[in-house]
């Protein structure tokens, strides 16, 4: 299939985290975070700043493919990828979203943030409003000015995640 990333650049690719997660795929937007078992990317496809895609290393689509020890994981890097959201950009609401109909990918999880831009044009934060708000975002022209704001973003929240995924290895050793 192919795919159009924030650039605009298009890639031919068979599996979309595993083109992404191999390097395969460059994207604006470095990796964010990543444990063992997870990776946490700024979404490649919609410029929308803190838009996180927490997506499994394994090549598995439901959370019924995860073993216990992932899914232990998973929440805990949930947590902490939110957490930083808020601390770190003052977002104060997220949808999260995950489809499991999906012929592309591996299991991953949407972090879809509520941005004051979004409450500027109206939206209520339901989940219904989120495609609009995709193709509204992903239709805009991507300026250096809009770049730089979701290479900005990413930066913040890497660094935020990072120590906290750093004292949750103390707290367990
Ligand atoms: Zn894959």
């Amino acid at each position: 299939m192919k795919i159009k990333d924030t650039s605009g650049a298009e890639h031919d690719i068979e599996c979309i985290a595993c083109a992404i997660q191999s390097g395969k795929v460059t994207l604006l937007v470095e990796r964010i975070a990543e444990t063992e078992f997870f990776v946490a990317e700024q979404d490649f496809e919609y410029p929308i700043e803190a838009f996180i895609i927490v997506a499994s290393k394994r090549h598995v689509k439901s959370i019924l493919g995860l073993s216990e020890e992932e899914r232990a994981d998973l929440t805990s890097f949930l947590f902490s990828c939110r957490k930083a959201m808020k601390t770190q950009l003052g977002i104060v609401e997220v949808t999260f979203v995950q489809e499991e109909h999906s012929s592309s990918s591996h299991f991953h999880v949407w972090l879809f943030p509520w941005l004051p831009w979004m409450d500027e044009e109206g939206y209520k934060r339901k989940v219904s409003e989120i495609t609009t708000v995709m193709k509204m975002a992903k239709d805009r022209p991507m300026t250096e000015e809009s770049s730089l704001i979701l290479r900005e973003s990413a930066q913040k929240l890497k660094s935020e995640i990072a120590k906290d995924l750093k004292d949750a290895t103390k707290r367990s050793s």
